[in-house]
């Protein structure tokens, strides 16, 4: 029987280009049919045929207080009552850029942007127009939106410069990005030894999520700062996914350093689009209108967008709102390890805030090359099981995973309880 989903997704193949807006949710990775979603609440969500999933993507993050929270919902209303969009500054604006710098210290100042990939294709601008240098480094595995420097992987070869990811971005703009590997502070350090004068900035995921999760190393951090500030680089610390969601003041609060520009979006517009850069008031001072590096926006600090963000930093600044929302998460993955141990099943799993990464691997991987080497078809069979007992985990064995506050004992049970069938079948397979 052809289902909703299946004739929704056929439907939407004619229309939009591969029958979705962005490409982890055509389901490629995993295989299937794509669930065309009609509603979500607190932890889960609904699909056309009306079948409810426990969600762990939550929007691939934002939804941290949990779907369609009663005070995010108000807020929005209330502020699109009054108008949805001006072109001429708020109060509400400022309310949101002073919370955000009380929130993470080391951005003085802050502009809001509407999208991840705007704000950091805006730091790179900014790291470039305020150093006057063009070479930039990243590093492999990490993500920071589609922007033409940044769709870049490694080259061969020792120095490595960039290789396009994406047709479309020349070469030449890809031969201004050094990739690195993540954990390797001591490539970092030859590379800064060889060219640091050349060097505007270095832009990290400070807790990657883009790989599945991977822990950064403090040495690696450490490393990254101390090069920073000796070469006179900026250090960008893309937190568009791990800020106020591994803890209230992101990475940076739980590693103790300060990035002289930080990246934030997701969780920062509670599901509406809404993102950030910012960081040192006297590198800030370089955007226009005060200085020469060009940035701008039609909807950036739209009242409607910002009120929902308003309205989720306030929820997720209650106290002991992250501690809690840790403690979930971590439950959830010692208890899918420990189901995974009974089955036999060569398995990890790892939390920080909520925020969680689920591996199939011997042991936990900590750098670009170890997480590659988990298991795809096993995490694609586990997916697909998962699904079937209404658990929606992202679509790929290189997601990471988010918890909401809504996911209560009895939802992380029924997780844990829908993973221990799906790692017998996996048993079964191996038999
Ligand atoms: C999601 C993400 C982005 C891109 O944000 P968009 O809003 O999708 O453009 C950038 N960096 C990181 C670390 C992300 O997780």
């Amino acid at each position: 029987m052809t289902t909703q989903n299946e004739r929704l997704f056929a439907r939407a193949q004619q229309s939009t280009p591969g029958g979705v807006n962005s490409p982890v949710r055509a389901f490629r990775s995993v295989g299937g049919t794509p669930r065309f979603i009609t509603r979500a609440e607190g932890p889960y969500f609904w699909d056309a045929d009306d079948r409810r999933y426990i969600d762990y993507i939550g929007s691939w993050g934002p939804a941290i207080v949990g779907h369609a929270h009663p005070e995010v919902v108000k807020a929005v209303q209330e502020a699109a009552a009054r108008g949805l969009s001006f072109g001429a500054p708020t109060e509400g604006e400022i309310d949101m850029a002073e919370r955000i710098c009380q929130l993470v210290p080391s951005i003085e100042q802050v502009r809001l942007v509407s999208s991840g990939t705007e704000a950091a294709m805006s730091a790179l601008r900014l790291a470039r127009g305020a150093t006057g240098r063009d070479k930039i480094i990243k590093f492999e595995g990490c993500y920071h939106g589609h922007a033409d420097s940044l769709l870049v992987k490694a080259g061969s070869g020792l120095l490595t410069f960039g290789n396009p990811t994406s047709a479309g971005v020349p070469e030449d703009f890809a031969k201004h990005t050094l990739v690195l590997d993540y954990n390797n502070p001591q490539q970092l350090e030859d590379v800064f030894k060889k060219m640091g004068d050349q060097i505007a900035c270095v832009i990290v995921e400070p807790i990657a999520g883009n790989m599945n999760l991977l822990r950064a190393t403090p040495e690696f951090l450490q490393t990254m700062r101390r090069v920073c500030t000796q070469y006179g680089a900026a250090l960008i610390f893309d937190e568009v996914m791990s800020g106020f969601r591994v803890a209230l003041g992101g990475a940076q609060s739980i590693y103790g350093i300060a990035p002289d520009l930080t990246v934030l979006g997701k969780v920062i517009g509670g599901g509406l689009p809404v993102a950030a850069f910012g960081g040192r008031a006297d590198l800030m001072q370089h955007l226009a209108p005060l200085g020469g590096v060009y940035q701008a926006g039609t909807l950036s600090g739209n009242p409607v967008t910002v009120a929902a963000g308003m309205a989720t930093l306030k929820l997720i600044q209650a106290p002991g709102f992250h501690d809690t929302l840790a403690a979930q998460t971590s439950k959830l993955v010692q208890g899918l390890s420990a189901a995974a141990a009974d089955h036999g099943i060569a398995f990890c799993a790892d939390s920080v805030g909520g925020m969680f990464g689920l591996y199939f691997a011997e042991q936990l991987p900590v750098s670009y090359a170890t997480m590659m080497e988990c298991d795809k078809q096993r995490f694609n069979r586990f997916f697909h099981a998962m699904l079937d007992a209404n658990v929606y985990l992202a679509p790929s064995a290189f997601e990471a995973g988010f918890v909401s506050a809504q996911h209560d004992d009895a939802i992380i049970a029924q997780t844990i309880a829908a993973a221990s069938d799906a790692f017998a079948l996996i048993a079964n397979d191996i038999k």
